[in-house]
């Protein structure tokens, strides 16, 4: 839509059913609400962000599992991105949660248009999630650390050797943790995660290798933005668990305002 004409209803109902590339947009914008703003029954556009992960983290594996989960809610909408780079451009504000599921040391992450567009568009109000190793996907970005809420810090443990733990809910009275119970998966429980903004840990487990309990799953805004976090998820056979896509479909639509 060109900024210096202002269409009618009808001009404006036209031209939007040609814009398929943004559906969710469409009826918010119709009633006169921002885009943003989620309502019960709005269609959630989820931008999946993948295709440069570290080689143990077999990312055309997961990312299909991924989609596939948060699909069982017929109203988050996904649309999978298999190059970073793509937060280059303005098109991520088409979305409503932009989900980053890459990092590769090995390979630059994307440069500053990228990290300035992705923050702005956070900050003015669009959702923010993180898929596991992607709380490293920038190392060379202080800022980060606080749009993520934490980060992962290559001086401190990883995470215990890969195997079963119970993922613990503990923020029962929380949109994303209201009913959802504890559950077992068989995933890598990270220890690695660094940070002091304040952040409300919705899921955690405990550590058998050390006895400490570490999130699992946090939440945390970032001006008007809402931002999920989620550790697990380290391959396709640690998204299966009910659990796991149930906190990821929750988290995505908190995050998305709805
Ligand atoms: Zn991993």
């Amino acid at each position: 839509m060109k900024s210096h004409s202002t269409p009618n209803r009808r001009q404006f109902l036209a031209q939007a059913m040609l814009l398929a590339a943004a559906p969710s947009i469409m009826p918010s914008l119709a009633m006169g609400q921002t885009a943003s703003a989620g309502t019960k029954n709005q269609t959630i556009r989820v931008l999946l962000v993948t295709g440069q992960e570290y080689p143990g983290h077999p990312w055309k594996q997961t990312a299909p599992v991924l989609a596939e989960q948060l699909q069982k809610d017929a109203r988050l909408q996904v649309r999978t991105v298999e190059d970073p780079h793509c937060l280059d451009s303005e098109a991520i504000l088409r979305y409503d949660v932009i989900l980053l599921h890459f990092m590769n040391w090995e390979q630059p992450a994307p440069g500053e248009k990228a990290r300035e567009n992705l923050r702005r568009a956070i900050e003015n109000g669009k959702g923010l999630g993180l898929v596991h190793f992607a709380c490293g996907a920038w190392q060379d970005w202080p800022e980060f650390r606080n749009l993520a809420g934490r980060a992962w810090d290559p001086k401190l443990r990883g995470h215990d050797p890969r195997g079963p733990f119970r993922v613990e809910i503990c923020t029962p009275g929380h949109p994303i943790g209201q009913g959802l119970k504890d559950f077992e998966t068989d995933d890598e429980l990270y220890t690695c995660l660094a940070g002091d903004r304040p952040i409300e840990v919705v899921a955690q487990a405990r550590s058998k290798v050390d006895g400490k309990n570490y999130p699992m799953a946090f939440v945390l805004n970032y001006g008007k933005g809402r931002v999920f976090h989620c550790v697990l998820g380290h391959d396709a056979k640690a998204l299966q668990p009910e659990g796991v896509g149930e906190l990821y479909r929750r988290g995505c639509r908190w995050a998305a305002g709805a």
